[in-house]
């Protein structure tokens, strides 16, 4: 724990973490020892963590990095967060992130920007910055993030770390700050295989609050049968995209060329279906994020402005000066789609476009056991690049949103350096539920 505090002290030009929680992490450090003297501490005994400010820790201030949310602090503690303390981890402090976890860069937090420790005139991606940034620059062990088009497994690939999200369903979002529901999975940074299985498994399974979390068994990865010879598919149209940096683009094929010669069977498969994923996600997800949205209405929780005279002019006013920029663009952008006379034209097609996705996914997991990829299109920007056009940022998701649109495991995990001296990131997913497999075949390439 002195650690990791003298760390996050010296690396406080990142703004990794929103706050500290110096004295709980002495004073549990203290408890464990003394369990681990006696034999009888958790599996994740001593293991630092540090959480993405839109997971909730009973009587801690949580903020999604909104000024909406100032001052705000939780009743209760996340699913997760239950059972991280349960196992005798020390959570070491909350961090910050894009607004309500809707960007790709960090710079939309209310906070400020983090910065990427490899290179700190880089972002460190998002919305899951500061989780990723803590990591690499060795400021906690591992940490949470959510990701619901991305936000832990791009970052983890600017950052040159291991990312997870589990399967739609496998560990509870109780305590997460929704942004998107039927998208939003909680998961794991860390910089091996092995603690992101770790943190993987103490955390899923089923949870009396949150009824989309499957009850499946969690297998557990070590005992999980030796992966052996894979079918590996990857989509011809995302190779040959114009889009993807031609670096990225060799490193991927070198990837091809070095599974081929392990002996196992990697094949191109034509995937129409994937210029429409990004719409397809910024369509239902805005529309999910308006509604989710709603509950900040200057009366329940948080900011309320201080020029408010009525009811109208508290929600208005509140909302208006505690939201930002990219979370109002949402909020309009959601709205608009569900509006009637768009309904059909918008959502409804979105919706049933989302139906096909899952559809040719599961008959593609039929003939192969994972899916390979680059993380993503390009390297990790610069913090300082004019950013006039949304929808330039959100094509950049086009390779992580396939896994929150159809519900299944995806992983990031370092695949080269560019010329650039960033590092890139490869994902590999597969079948819903077959994280198990999924993370032991992963660990065979490191
Ligand atoms: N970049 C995506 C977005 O802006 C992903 C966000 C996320 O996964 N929370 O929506």
């Amino acid at each position: 724990v002195e650690n990791y505090l003298e760390k996050i002290e010296a690396h406080q030009d990142l703004n990794a973490f929103l706050e500290v929680y110096a004295h709980d992490a002495r004073a549990r450090a203290t408890v464990i020892d003394a369990k681990l003297q006696h034999g009888t501490a958790g599996k994740l005994a001593g293991m630092v963590i540090g959480i993405k400010d839109n997971i909730v820790y009973k009587d801690h201030k949580v903020s999604a990095a909104s000024k909406i949310l100032e001052g705000f602090q939780s009743l209760f503690s996340a699913t997760v967060v239950e059972r991280l303390l349960a196992e005798d981890a020390i959570i070491i402090g909350r961090l910050n992130c894009d607004e309500f976890a809707m960007g790709s860069s960090n710079r939309f937090s209310a906070y400020g920007p983090v910065k990427n420790p490899l290179d700190t005139t880089k972002v460190p991606g998002g919305s899951s910055g500061g989780s990723a940034s803590a990591v690499a620059a060795g400021l906690c062990l591992a940490s949470l993030g959510s990701d619901t088009g991305g936000s832990i497994r791009q970052p983890a690939s600017f950052t040159g770390i291991y990312g997870f999200k589990p399967s739609y369903g496998r560990i509870s979002r109780h305590g997460l700050i929704a942004f998107a529901s039927s998208f939003d999975q909680i998961g794991p940074f860390a910089r091996s295989v092995e603690d992101i299985a770790l943190l993987y498994e103490v955390m899923a399974g089923a949870d009396n609050y949150d009824n989309t979390v499957s009850k499946r068994e969690v297998e557990s990865v070590q005992s999980a049968p030796e992966p052996g010879k894979k079918r590996i598919a990857y989509f011809r149209n995302a190779m040959e995209s114009a889009h993807l940096d031609p670096e990225v683009r060799k490193a991927s094929e070198a990837i091809i060329e070095k599974l081929k010669a392990d002996g196992h069977t990697v094949e191109a498969v034509d995937f129409p279906l994937l210029d429409y994923m990004v719409p397809v996600y910024y369509i239902l997800t805005t529309a999910e994020a308006s509604s989710n949205l709603a509950r900040y209405d200057g009366i329940h929780y948080g900011y309320r402005s201080a020029n408010a005279h009525d009811l109208e002019s508290t929600y208005k006013l509140s909302r208006t000066e505690g939201f930002g920029p990219e979370v109002k663009r949402r909020i309009l952008l959601g709205t608009f789609v569900l509006s009637s006379g768009y309904y059909d034209a918008y959502y409804g097609k979105a919706q049933k476009t989302r139906r096909l996705v899952v559809e040719k996914t599961e008959a593609l997991f039929k003939d192969y056991d994972l899916l390979f990829s680059p993380t993503t299109p390009h390297t990790a920007f610069a913090l300082d690049q004019e950013q006039n056009d949304p929808t330039q940022a959100y094509l950049e998701d086009i390779f992580t949103v396939h896994a929150n649109i159809s519900g299944i495991p995806s992983i990031s995990l370092p695949m080269a350096t560019h010329s650039n001296g960033l590092p890139l990131g490869m994902q590999f997913s597969a079948a819903k539920y077959q994280e198990a497999d999924l993370l032991r075949f992963v660990d065979t390439l490191v």
